[in-house]
Order: C-alpha cells, then sequence, then structure tokens
C-alpha cells in the first residue's frame, strides 16, 4: 500500500491548551518562547499533555489497591511516531485507557490535541482512535458494517463518512461485504485500524499492533503507520519490540512503575549509554597483543580478530588502529557495533527505584 492511497485527515484546531508548558524541559527548544507566543506554539507542539498522571486501582478489604501510574509527566509533540515503552506491569494500557475514556484516573491532568479529559470528555474521546491488543470483531458483522455501527457510535453523520476509503486504504475494499470471521488475521488486525480511524482522529493509538504477528505483516503494518503519519496522524504506538520502536519512533519514552525514566528522541536514547564495540580481522595470526588505548577493553578472538570496547566519546578511532598497526598487524577488516535499544532499556529500567506508596510524588521526568 502506498503513502498516497491513505485518508487525508481533516481535523478542526481545538481549543489552545493553557497553563505552563510540561514540555518545554523534555523538548528543548519546544515552548520556551512567552506569552502569546508560546500559547500559539502550544497549540501546534502537542497530540498528548499529561501532567502528574495517577492511578491507582482499588483492591478488596484486606488486600493493598495497585498503583499502576505514579504521576506520570509526558508531552508527545503532533506529527511524532511516538513508542511507549515498558515492562509487563508498567503501566502503558493504564495509560492508554485513560486517554481512551475507559478507566478513570485517580489524579493529574491529561489532555488529547488541547482538550482537557476532564473539561470535554466527548471532544477529547474524539481526538483519539485506539487500536486494540485483542482482535476483538464481532465474526457475524461484514468490515462494511462494522465500520458504519463503528462511526454511528461516534456520531459522524451519514454525509461524512468514509468506509469505502477507509477500506480500500487498509486492503480490505474487496473483503468489504464478507463476514469478519472469514477474514485471515491480518486483515482482521488491519479492520481495527479501520475502525479506530472512522471519526478521523488526529492520534491514532497503537497497543502492540504487530504482537504475534509475521514479518510480512509487520513490515506492511508498519509502512502503513509511516504513511499514516506522513499524512498528518499523530501515532502512539506500544510495543514489546525494541527493533520496532528503534526503526519505526521518532521519539520514545520508557515507563517503569507507572512513571517515565526516560523519553527523548530515538537516536538521543541510543546515544546515551556511550558504549561501542569494533571488531577487526587482521591478516596475520595473532601473536602480539596491541597495547589499547587507555579506557578501552581488548579481547583477542583467535586466530586473526581482534575485539575492542569502547566509549565513542572519550576514544579517538584513530587510536585503536594506530595500536594494531603499531603491534605490525595488517587490517584487513572492521565493524562497529552499536548499543541498541534493548542495552538502553535493560539499564533504565534496572535502575528504577520502587513506587513505595501512592502519596509519593516522583521527581519530574529526570530525563528532561
Ligand atoms: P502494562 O500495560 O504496562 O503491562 P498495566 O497498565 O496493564 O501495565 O498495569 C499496571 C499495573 O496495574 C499492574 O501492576 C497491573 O497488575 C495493575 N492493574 C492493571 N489493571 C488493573 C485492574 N483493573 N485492577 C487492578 N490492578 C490493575
Amino acid at each position: 500500500m502506498s503513502a498516497a492511497e491513505v485518508p487525508v485527515r481533516k481535523i478542526a484546531n481545538p481549543e489552545p491548551s493553557a497553563g505552563k508548558d510540561p514540555a518545554a524541559a523534555q523538548y528543548p527548544g519546544v515552548g520556551q518562547n512567552s506569552g502569546a507566543d508560546q500559547e500559539a506554539e502550544n497549540v501546534h507542539a502537542f497530540a498528548i499533555e499529561v501532567e502528574g498522571l495517577s492511578k491507582t486501582y482499588g483492591a478488596p478489604r484486606g488486600q493493598t489497591p495497585k498503583i499502576a501510574l505514579s504521576g506520570l509527566d509526558l508531552v508527545i509533540p503532533r506529527g511524532s511516531i511516538f513508542g511507549l515503552l515498558g515492562p509487563n506491569g508498567a503501566g502503558k494500557s493504564t495509560f492508554i485507557n485513560i486517554l481512551a475514556g475507559l478507566v478513570n484516573k485517580s489524579a493529574g491532568r491529561a489532555r488529547i490535541w488541547g482538550i482537557d479529559i476532564d473539561e470535554a470528555p466527548r471532544a477529547a474521546r474524539a481526538a483519539i482512535g485506539v487500536v486494540p491488543q485483542e482482535l476483538n470483531i464481532d465474526p457475524f458483522f461484514t468490515p462494511r458494517e462494522l465500520l458504519e455501527l463503528q462511526a454511528g457510535l461516534y456520531g459522524v453523520p451519514k454525509s461524512e463518512r468514509r468506509t469505502q476509503e477507509i477500506l480500500d486504504a487498509l486492503a480490505l475494499g474487496d473483503k468489504a461485504d464478507s463476514y469478519a470471521r472469514s477474514l485471515s488475521g491480518g486483515m482482521r488486525r488491519r479492520l481495527l485500524v479501520a475502525k479506530a480511524m472512522v471519526h478521523d482522529p488526529p492520534v491514532l493509538v497503537l497497543d502492540e499492533p504487530t504482537a504475534g504477528v509475521d514479518v510480512e505483516l509487520r513490515r506492511h503494518l508498519w509502512s502503513y503507520v509511516r504513511a499514516l503519519n506522513a499524512r498528518g496522524t499523530t501515532v502512539l504506538l506500544t510495543t514489546h519490540y525494541l527493533e520496532e520502536a528503534q526503526q519505526l519512533c521518532d521519539r520514545i519514552a520508557i515507563i517503569d512503575h507507572g512513571r517515565v525514566v526516560a523519553c527523548a528522541r530515538t537516536e538521543d536514547l541510543l546515544k546515551r549509554l556511550d558504549r561501542k564495540e569494533m571488531a577487526i580481522t587482521v591478516a596475520e595470526e595473532l601473536a602480539e597483543v596491541p597495547r589499547a588505548p587507555e579506557g578501552v577493553a581488548l579481547e583477542l578472538d583467535p586466530p586473526r580478530r581482534l575485539i575492542f570496547r569502547y566509549q565513542p566519546s572519550r576514544t579517538r578511532i584513530r587510536d585503536i588502529l594506530d595500536a594494531v598497526r603499531g603491534a605490525g598487524y595488517t587490517i584487513v577488516d572492521l565493524t562497529t557495533v552499536e548499543s541498541d535499544l534493548e542495552d538502553i532499556f535493560l539499564e533504565l529500567v534496572r535502575r528504577a527505584p520502587e513506587v513505595s506508596s501512592p502519596q509519593t510524588r516522583p521527581p519530574r521526568n529526570p530525563a528532561s
């Protein structure tokens, strides 16, 4: 499917978001101007803004209430593909369900496309489309009927419905009148995306969109998400596949124990670990051990490979190459391995403190 087939979104600009700007710290350069300028900037900058969002699930008598979100601060710029990562139980679903109006928050504020979910819950819900994880589709309806039903639920007038257009965009046009039970798993997942789009929301949330999906369909969904985003839809994606987040998302927030432990542009997040590995293959069999530059670890991998581990911020590659040549070797090949999101994820999640009590007010986003 090409970007050209994705329906163009037409949304009215909502009322401006008021008050202080939680994004200024998270996104340097955004929202740092003042007064009317800042107000104008806010209108265009954020798809989702949450401040101090908390949720404690009640528990039967004698059991401890469960803190799912503990003062979550997060802003998602408009136009981004934003990844929300975190281990099981981190609070991702709770966060999405609060935005979707399915779970009531215990405290804090949330705005979707500038609309406060407390002040205008219906309008806020209309600004978001959520694609759930489970393939919960009534098997006795056709895709066309399901989309019409959904459009009715959102109060989209008949004259403004784009049922066929959306089905075509998701390559389901020729299945529009088949029973949903006859659709393959991949088609059902695309149908869920179609359902989330009937009311033309500016923000689309995909909850684990490719869990249990084969490689081909995963790539197909990725290209569709990119095409949607290119046409102006802000995408919020939760995923367990770190590679997926790394490939697809321009910004990533990692949450753990109901709070944000990191939030940055994907490439900045990846730079954080400042660890790199370089493998050098030489023409001669290893005999002499080169003198590695200070702070660089060297491992010999006979017969002809040397592996160096170093911090790119502290070590010049030239010094490593000089050390190898200085020991009398001829370099025939060289590969480097960057740290990936998985390393960063594990490091951050390991470091995150435990949530102690419902009163705990965490520090502002430490990544800010
Ligand atoms: P994630 O989506 O990141 O796996 P969840 O938001 O589902 O995290 O869960 C966050 C925490 O809240 C978990 O400890 C989970 O057990 C708890 N939780 C989620 N839903 C409920 C519920 N309806 N009642 C009680 N506890 C819940």
